[in-house]
């Protein structure tokens, strides 16, 4: 509703509260139930039936059942899509449901052929590549997908920033390029704060919330955002198949939504000196961040910003970088990103450890996912654990 009349910071405190005045509450109110009375058996039987083919209750009507629909989650949807410059959002249990709930409703007609751009998260490119949810991959650079769309491609699918090595894509170049075929943007490293690939072409847009818009390691969700046609497809596929997000879940992310734009542009603050500094540390061959490098004006145009997340090669190879990963202390050493405490990893053991081939992440590189401590701080934990290493 305040989309366009006010800036991201503004609709992220305000997103999914305009009724709560008129509720007599100030926070959004938390509805657990798994089950809702019915008014009667027709009345019932018709709410079933508009739920269950990924419809919303109409006001005053009944939800029947959590895995239908829930307010308090539909609460946060409304949310993101407002973030997202969406009309639609539809939560899940977890960025892998989300993409899970993508893939099967983009390829409901019975249309198979995905085309994905290399480099994607771990797990995505571990379901694209093993078929296990019946569909076939065609590989792409951005400048190969034209090229590699058939009559049956279903979705083409891309991340940018992408993970782990902050490669940047240009979404309306893909977008064109993809023709008629819907395209996915998984915007999880950029968030909505930074980047809203709907505006750029994108028919889809994916998070795990799991990451920077939950923000604090707290709730493991996705959500995918687009427009009232994708987001009953995708109710639908949830209703079917069952991969909810919990009320609780949504209540907090909605809550994160708040924070999201200041915690995005503190940690973005923080990973621009990280990076900076280790740009001329001896240790380091080459660091990875979307600021160090020049993208051809897609700074500023497309991302706002460079973001939180980075990542590093260091001199040595696998066991440089194993031992470096080791030696953090206040850094800790675990796999997600976008949290408000700086975490490292080693993609290729571990968010890229199923990624074939050429395509595998380098074993010197480590991921750092810069949080909200005093980079000065971070930075003599880097320094002492490279010097171990
Ligand atoms: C973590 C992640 C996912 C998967 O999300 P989960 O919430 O872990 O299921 C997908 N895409 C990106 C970019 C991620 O970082």
């Amino acid at each position: 509703m305040l989309a366009g009349m006010t800036t991201v910071d503004t609709r992220a405190v305000h997103a999914g509260r305009d009724d709560l005045a008129a509720l007599g509450v100030h926070v959004p109110p938390i509805d657990l139930s798994t089950t809702n009375p019915l008014p009667s058996v027709h009345d019932g039987g018709d709410a079933y039936e508009l739920l269950a083919t990924g419809g919303t209750p109409p006001p005053g009507t009944s939800a029947v059942y959590q895995r239908l629909w829930n307010p308090t989650v539909a609460r946060f949807e409304t949310a993101l899509a407002e973030l997202e410059d969406t009309t639609d959002a539809v939560a899940f249990a977890s960025g892998m449901a989300a993409l899970t709930a993508a893939l099967l409703a983009a390829t409901r007609d019975g249309r198979r052929h995905l085309v994905a751009v290399r480099p994607l998260y771990g797990g995505t490119d571990h379901v694209l590549a093993t078929g296990l949810l019946g569909t076939d991959v065609t590989w792409a650079r951005p400048d190969e997908v034209a090229a590699a769309v058939r009559p049956d491609t279903a979705l083409v699918v891309a991340e940018t920033p992408a993970n782990p090595t902050l490669d940047l894509v240009d979404i309306r170049v893909l977008a064109d390029a993809a023709g008629d075929v819907p395209l996915l943007i998984d915007n999880t490293v950029a968030t909505p704060v930074l980047q809203q690939p709907a505006r750029h072409g994108a028919a889809l847009v994916l998070h795990s919330a799991t990451k920077s818009i939950g923000g604090h390691g707290d709730v493991l969700a996705g959500v995918v955002a687009g427009d009232p046609h994708w987001a009953a497809r995708l109710r639908q596929v949830r209703a079917l198949t069952g991969a909810v997000l919990h009320p609780l879940g949504a209540y907090l992310l909605h809550r994160g939504l708040q924070t999201l734009p200041l915690r995005v542009r503190a940690q973005q603050a923080g990973a621009e000196k990280i990076a900076a500094w280790l740009a001329d540390h001896p240790a380091v061959e080459r660091v990875h961040h979307p600021g160090l490098d020049d993208h051809a004006g897609l700074i500023g145009r497309q991302l706002a910003g460079p973001g939180s997340l980075l990542a590093f090669r260091v001199r040595g190879g696998a066991p440089a970088a194993a031992a470096v990963a080791g030696a953090c202390r206040l850094i800790t050493h675990a796999v997600s990103l976008g949290g408000v405490d700086t975490l490292v990893q080693h993609p290729a053991s571990l968010t890229h450890r199923p990624v074939d081939g050429d395509a595998k992440p380098d074993g010197g590189l480590l991921r750092l996912s810069v949080g909200l401590e005093d980079p000065e701080d971070l930075r003599a934990d880097l320094a002492q654990a490279l010097a171990v290493a």
